[in-house]
C-alpha cells in the first residue's frame, strides 16, 4: 500500500537498483508538491520497462505504441484545458519516435516528456539506442558503440522547445520536475539513468555522473522564449455538438425533452430483458470484420448517446493488420461519468460476421442475460435469454450490415433516440433511404429465443 494519492503501491515492478524507481518517486513527489487531484493528471507511457508502471498510478493512464507516446499525448493535451499530461518514454522510444518529439516541441503542445535515458533498450535485452554514447558497452555491442549519440536536449531546444532540462537520475530531482510540470507549453526532462541488468553489467564501475561526462552531456536547463501553445478549438460542448450535427431545432427539442425518458427507457429495457446488474450503465459489444465500418458505427452510437445527454466511452480492438480479421467496438453509455473503457459482459452484443463471432464467441457464450443481435448466417452457443437473428449481411451487404443491425435494435427497443442515430448515419455519408428500405425487408417477427 502507498500513502500517496498518486500511486497504489510503494513496491514498484522494476529490477532491484533500477533508476526507474527514482523517476517514479520523483514524479510522485513533484505531483504531491503541486497538490493536483490525481484525476487531473494523464500519464501516457511508451513501450519499455518504464511502461509497466501504468497499473500502479492512480491518475489516468494511457499506454502507447513504441515511440508514439508523445503523439498520443499531444492529441490528448490539445483537447484538454486543465489537465496535466505527462509522457514517460525511454531512450529507445525517443529514438524510434524522434520525429514525434521534434514536432511536439516545434508545435509547442502542452505536455511534459520525461525521457528515461539509461542508454539502451532494457526491456528487449539491452540493445543500443540512438542516445547510446560512443564507447558505451551493451550486450549487442560488447566492444562499445562506435557512433556518436544524439543529444536529445539540444535537438529539442533547436526545434523550439520552451523548456528542456537534463538531470542526474541518482538523486532528488523533484524540483526540476515541478518546474517542468508548471510550464505552459512543451517541456522535456532527460533523466540520465543506469540499468543494472545490462548497462552496469557491461560498464562496471560507472555511474550516472561518469556516463554523462563521458558522453559530453551536461546537466542543466535550456529555455526558448515562451510562445503560443498548441490547443484545439473546442467545439465539443453540448450546444455546438447539435449544430455540428446540423440537427434541426425540432429534433434538438425532442431529444432534450426525451432525456429523462431515455434514461427511463434504458432502465425499463434492462428490466424487461432481465438485466440484473446495477442501473446507470449500459454496454454494447459490436463485432464484425475489418473494413466493414464497425468502428464508425460504434462511434455513431456513442455520439448518439452523447446527444441524448449520456456519457459515452468507446474502445476499438482489431489486429495489427487493420485490413483483415475482426474489428470490435466496445461501448459504455451511462448517466454518470465513466472512468474506464472496455467491458466484461455486454448488455447488448451485435455480431455481424464470422470474424466478429470468432473473436467474441467466448464473451457471447457467457451472456446469460441481455440481448444478442446476430446475423442469421452465424451459428453460436449462448445462454443469452434474448436472441434477435436476422439476415443483416444478406440484405445490406458487408459494408452496411452493422448499421442495419444497430438500427434494427434501436427501432425495436428505443433505448436511444433513433432520430439522433439517423443524423449520425447521415453525417457518415451513408445512404439513409437505402438503409430504410433495407429495414423494411427485415422480418417483423423477431425470433426471440
Ligand atoms: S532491465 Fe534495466 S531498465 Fe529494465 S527494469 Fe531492469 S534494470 Fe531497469
Amino acid at each position: 500500500m502507498s500513502d500517496s494519492p498518486f500511486i497504489f503501491s510503494r513496491a514498484l515492478p522494476f529490477c532491484p537498483g533500477c533508476s526507474h524507481h527514482l523517476v517514479v518517486r520523483n514524479t510522485v513527489k513533484a505531483l504531491e508538491r503541486l497538490n493536483l487531484p490525481p484525476l487531473t493528471v494523464v500519464l501516457v507511457t511508451d513501450i519499455g520497462c518504464h511502461g509497466i508502471i501504468d497499473p500502479f498510478f492512480c491518475t489516468h493512464t494511457v499506454h502507447g505504441l513504441h515511440g508514439r507516446a508523445p503523439a498520443l499525448a499531444a492529441g490528448i493535451a490539445a483537447g484538454l484545458r486543465e489537465e496535466k499530461v505527462i509522457v514517460y518514454m525511454g531512450d529507445g522510444g525517443a529514438s524510434i519516435g524522434l520525429q514525434h518529439l521534434i514536432e511536439c516541441a516545434r508545435l509547442n503542445f502542452p505536455i511534459t516528456v520525461i525521457v528515461f535515458n539509461n542508454m539502451l533498450y532494457g526491456m528487449t535485452g539491452g540493445q543500443p539506442s540512438s542516445l547510446t554514447p560512443c564507447g558505451f558497452r551493451t550486450p549487442l555491442r560488447p566492444e562499445g558503440a562506435t557512433e556518436a549519440n544524439y543529444d536529445i536536449c539540444r535537438l529539442l531546444y533547436s526545434a523550439g522547445a520552451p523548456y528542456v532540462s537534463r538531470v542526474n537520475g541518482a538523486g532528488d530531482y523533484s524540483e526540476a520536475l515541478v518546474e517542468a510540470f508548471t510550464q505552459h507549453g512543451f517541456s522535456l526532462v532527460e533523466v540520465i539513468e543506469t540499468c543494472p541488468s545490462y548497462g552496469l553489467k557491461y560498464n562496471p564501475g560507472q555511474n550516472t555522473e561518469s556516463i554523462a561526462q563521458k558522453a559530453g552531456l551536461e546537466f542543466g536547463v535550456w529555455r526558448n522564449p515562451e510562445r503560443k501553445v498548441m490547443r484545439l478549438e473546442l467545439t465539443y460542448n453540448r450546444a455546438s455538438l447539435f449544430s455540428e450535427l446540423k440537427m434541426s431545432g425540432k429534433v434538438e427539442r425532442e431529444i432534450q425533452t426525451q432525456e429523462p425518458k431515455v434514461r427511463e427507457k434504458v432502465a425499463s429495457h434492462r428490466a424487461g430483458f432481465g438485466v440484473s446488474r446495477p442501473l446507470g450503465t449500459f454496454s454494447f459489444l459490436i463485432a464484425g470484420s475489418a473494413g466493414e465500418g464497425v468502428q464508425q458505427a460504434g462511434e455513431a452510437l456513442a455520439r448518439t448517446g452523447v446527444s441524448a445527454g449520456l456519457y459515452a466511452t468507446k474502445k476499438g480492438t482489431y489486429p495489427v493488420t487493420v485490413g483483415t480479421g475482426y474489428s470490435v467496438a466496445e461501448l459504455i453509455l451511462s448517466n454518470k461519468p465513466i472512468l474506464y473503457t472496455g467491458i466484461d459482459i455486454p448488455d447488448v452484443a451485435v455480431i455481424v460476421s464470422q470474424d466478429g463471432l470468432t473473436y467474441a464467441e467466448n464473451v457471447v457464450s457467457r451472456m446469460s442475460e441481455g440481448v444478442l443481435v446476430i446475423d442469421d448466417s452465424l451459428t453460436h452457443q449462448t445462454s443469452c435469454a434474448n436472441v434477435l437473428r436476422q439476415p443483416f449481411r444478406k440484405i445490406a451487404g458487408p459494408k452496411n450490415a452493422v448499421l442495419l443491425a444497430l438500427m434494427f435494435y434501436l427501432r425495436l427497443t428505443s433505448v436511444l433516440p433513433v432520430e439522433a442515430f439517423v443524423e449520425e448515419v447521415k453525417s457518415m455519408g451513408r445512404n439513409w433511404n437505402l438503409l430504410l428500405e433495407q429495414m423494411g425487408r427485415l422480418s417483423s417477427n423477431h425470433n426471440y429465443k
